[in-house]
Order: structure tokens, then C-alpha cells, then sequence
């Protein structure tokens, strides 16, 4: 199997080309040759294996040129062995929803459940075997500590995480800036998350500095963090044995989501994929009038889903477009010459079979906290309450799955708002968040990005 990129089908890359370099020469995003496709004899098959033995399954199937299935499997043992369930994930019902908790890695959000195995993968592919890795990632508040918890103090690696400077939640923010070895250097940047993803994207793009530094990235657009959520999808849909579940996700760079129409795609029937957005609501609105339209960002409470150029995407376009690059190519070129792109009529309507797309307010969110909490003695983060919001509007839908994305520890600033208590940090979590945090303060520009990294690797 090989990759190529959503603006140009002629690429052909292997698997360690795109995880080293995340994004594809031309600004495209990388998407497989072949999709595995599972029949339901295959499915009952795999709802009887433990989770690590479906991610090993599945996964395998995207990498299976650079890695026997016994290694993938050690890997990915190694991997989850420090998360707090042996089962990676752990499906609860509250009430009528089925939540899924996926906050039980080390820094308490779904991105761990990537980036644990990424980071044994940058070791296993010897990318970094002799000439030093600098990774450069954007992060709206849980990337950045799940990078850095996978990546701290490996050889020959070094990472620069921009996250928006105080556009995170306290404990979001102190996780990163205090876990971290030498190889860490964390930086916020005066602008939103959108700009630092746009940053990073134009390092990418400029070959001479990403050559310089031997750039690599594991932002959403890495499609090697799609392919670890695949596994949740399939393993609590099996798990529930029920037909027909759709699946409710709090949403910001439509990485997660994506996970979850890529399962579809391998032969898992599920029904809707809900996006949940907050107040960034472009795709809540490109699901229902077709117009793609990036908004300044606006602050909220659920500061991991502020973002407005939904990356991802363009990979759900590619399908849509029926797979013509060069369709993608000219709405990708709408968007940066007009600031927008309009839909067709019949593609609105393909969306909408396997979407539907949901905003919630602030305001909602906050209720929806505390009447989890009055109702079920239960307390869910504020992304995930947003899960559990579009879930509740779309009742008629039958069965659905929340996806949990993060642990209400790392919003506990408005856990306290909404229900009027102050959270501890889970047992599990063994930080000492209030050692000295390290991280300096940059401007919104490219160039004082790229003159910080060089000052800091020569
Ligand atoms: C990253 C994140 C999201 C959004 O996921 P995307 O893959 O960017 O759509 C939602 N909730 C939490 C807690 C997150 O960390």
C-alpha cells in the first residue's frame, strides 16, 4: 500500500515518508492507496479481542510494509501499559448516553491514545538513528502535553510545541510547560491555535528550512494519529452490541471524527457521526449550507475545539469531491484566495449521510455539566458536555456513543463554575504541576518561529 495526497493522486509515498513528514509536499494531506474492508464475519471475529489485539489488527493493516504484526503488537502493549485502564478505554452509561472515556493516558485526554504509540514508533522506524528529529507541533491546549509525555528525553529527538498563549486552560498549560525534558521547549505563541497551525504548515512548506532542520510533525494531519483512533471506534461499537450506533464527537480539527468515517469506510456500520462544535462552528455550518468560511477564532470554554480552519477536512473533501485532486486542489485554492469555498447541492447531501453537524453554546455546555452532574452524580469535561449536548438533540437517532475526550481535571477553573467544586488531580497522574513552568512568549509571526527553533538546536 502507498500514500498519496489529497491534492495529488500521482504521489506515492510509504508509511514512514508521511509519519516523518505529516504534511504532503503542496500543502495536500495524506490519505492510503486501500482501505481494508471488514465483513461482519470479520467483525464478529474481532468484538472478541482485548483491545490492544483489535489496535494491533487494525493498524497493521496501514502499516504492515515497515513493521511484522508480533513487533506492532509489543509496541503497542508498551505503549498502554501507563494507561490507568487495561482495556485503553473504558464505555459507561450515563442515562441514556454511552460515554466513552478515552482520558485515561498520562496527560488525561483522547490525544494520548495516539501519541503513546507515535512515540514508540519514532524509535522503532529509527528516523532519528542519525541525524537528529526536530518535530514542530501546533496544539489547541491536549496535544501538546500528550506529545510531550510520549516524547520527553528521547534520543536525537527535539520538540517545539506552540500552543496559544492564554487561550488554554490553567491546567492544560501547566502539564505542558512542566513535564518536559531538555528536548521540550514549549512556546505561546500571541495568536490563537489557528495560527499556530498555520505556522507550522508554512514550515512545512518552505523545503529549504524543513531540510535545515529535519522537520518532522505529528499534528492531527498525521495520518498515523487517524489511524490509532480508528481502534476506539470499532472496539466500543463491538462492544456495545447493539446495530445502527452513531457516534457524538466534540470537534475542532475534524482529526477524531475523520477516525471514525475511516472505520465506517473499513466495513463498521455505523450510523451518524455527530459533530459537536462550540461557537466555532464552521462545521456545523459547511454540514448544513455547504459554505466553508474560517471566522476569526472565538475564545470558549471548551478551549481544545477553538478552531476555525478545520485541517482535516480537506480529507473528508477528497471522497466528497469524488476523489478528483484537482477539485480539491481549486476549493483549496477558493479558500486561501476568497477566504472561502462553496459546496454543490448533491455534496452537501453526501455529507450529510454519514454527518449531521451540532453547535453548542458556553452557556449550554455549563447546564449540561450540571445536570450530569444533579442527575447521574457524575462529572464530564466541558468538550465531552458538548458531545453529550448534540447527542441529547438527536435522540430520534437511536443508540449513540459520546465520544469522552478529555478528563474534567483539566478544566476544573469551569467544573467549579458550573457545579461548585473543586476538583482534585486523578491518582494516576504523576505530575507536580507546580514546579516552575518553562515556556517563553513569541510573537504571531513565521520568521520569530523559525529564529527561536535555529537558536535552539545550534
Ligand atoms: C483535540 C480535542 C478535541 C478535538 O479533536 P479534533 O480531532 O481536533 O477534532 C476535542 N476535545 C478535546 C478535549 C481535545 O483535546
Amino acid at each position: 500500500m502507498n500514500y498519496f495526497s489529497t491534492r495529488d493522486k500521482s504521489l506515492k509515498c510509504s508509511f514512514k515518508d508521511i509519519f516523518l513528514r505529516g504534511l504532503a509536499p503542496g500543502g495536500g494531506l495524506f490519505l492510503p492507496s486501500e482501505i481494508k474492508k471488514y465483513t461482519k464475519e470479520d467483525l464478529k471475529r474481532l468484538s472478541q479481542l482485548s483491545y490492544n489485539d483489535l489496535a494491533t489488527e487494525i493498524i497493521f493493516n496501514f502499516i504492515s510494509k515497515e513493521i511484522n504484526k508480533d513487533e506492532l503488537s509489543t509496541l503497542i502493549e508498551k505503549s498502554y501499559s501507563s494507561f490507568k485502564e487495561n482495556e485503553v478505554v473504558k464505555l459507561k452509561k450515563i442515562g441514556n448516553i454511552n460515554l466513552l472515556e478515552l482520558y485515561h493516558g498520562p496527560t488525561l485526554a483522547f490525544k494520548d491514545i495516539a501519541m503513546q504509540l507515535i512515540g514508540n514508533l519514532y524509535d522503532y522506524l529509527q528516523v532519528a538513528k542519525t541525524k537528529t528529529v526536530n518535530i514542530v507541533v501546533a496544539t489547541s491546549g491536549d496535544t501538546g502535553s500528550a506529545a510531550i509525555a510520549a516524547l520527553s528525553n528521547r534520543k536525537n529527538i527535539n520538540l517545539f510545541v506552540l500552543h496559544p498563549h492564554n487561550k488554554i486552560s490553567n491546567i492544560q498549560r501547566k502539564i505542558m510547560t512542566t513535564i518536559g525534558g531538555a528536548n521540550i521547549h514549549n512556546i505561546a505563541i500571541e495568536g490563537s491555535f489557528d495560527d499556530c497551525q498555520k505556522i507550522v504548515k508554512e514550515l512545512f512548506n518552505e523545503d529549504d528550512f524543513r531540510a535545515k532542520i529535519n522537520m518532522s510533525g505529528v499534528n492531527s494531519i498525521n495520518w498515523a494519529r487517524i489511524v490509532c483512533q480508528i481502534v476506539y471506534y470499532f472496539y466500543s461499537y463491538l462492544k456495545l452490541q447493539k446495530n445502527n450506533i452513531s457516534f457524538s464527537v466534540p470537534t475542532g480539527n475534524f482529526g477524531d471524527i475523520y477516525a471514525g468515517y475511516v472505520a465506517k469506510k473499513m466495513g463498521l456500520p455505523i450510523n451518524k457521526l455527530i459533530v459537536a462544535t462550540n461557537k466555532n462552528d464552521i462545521l456545523q455550518r459547511v454540514i448544513n449550507t455547504g459554505e466553508y468560511k474560517p471566522d476569526k477564532v472565538k475564545p470558549s470554554i471548551t478551549p481544545s475545539m477553538d478552531i476555525q480552519v478545520a485541517s482535516n477536512f480537506e480529507r473528508l473533501l477528497f471522497y466528497i469531491l469524488d476523489e478528483n485532486d484537482g477539485n480539491v486542489r481549486s476549493l483549496m485554492n477558493d479558500l486561501s484566495s476568497k477566504g472561502s469555498f462553496n459546496l454543490k447541492k448533491n455534496e452537501i447531501e453526501k455529507i450529510k449521510k454519514d454527518f449531521e453537524g451540532i453547535k453548542i453554546t458556553d452557556q449550554e455546555t455549563e447546564t449540561i455539566i450540571e445536570e450530569v452532574y444533579k442527575k447521574h452524580n457524575f462529572i464530564i469535561d466541558p468538550h465531552t458536555a458538548t458531545g453529550f449536548g448534540a447527542a441529547n438533540r438527536l435522540k430520534n437517532l437511536g443508540d449513540i456513543i459520546v465520544l469522552g475526550t478529555a478528563h474534567p481535571y483539566k478544566f476544573n477553573d469551569t467544573i467549579k463554575k458550573a457545579i461548585g467544586k473543586i476538583l482534585k488531580s486523578p491518582e494516576h497522574l504523576k505530575l507536580n504541576i507546580d514546579k516552575k513552568e518553562i515556556f517563553d512568549i513569541i510573537g504571531n509571526s513565521n520568521s520569530d518561529v523559525k529564529n527561536y527553533i535555529l537558536s535552539k538546536i545550534q
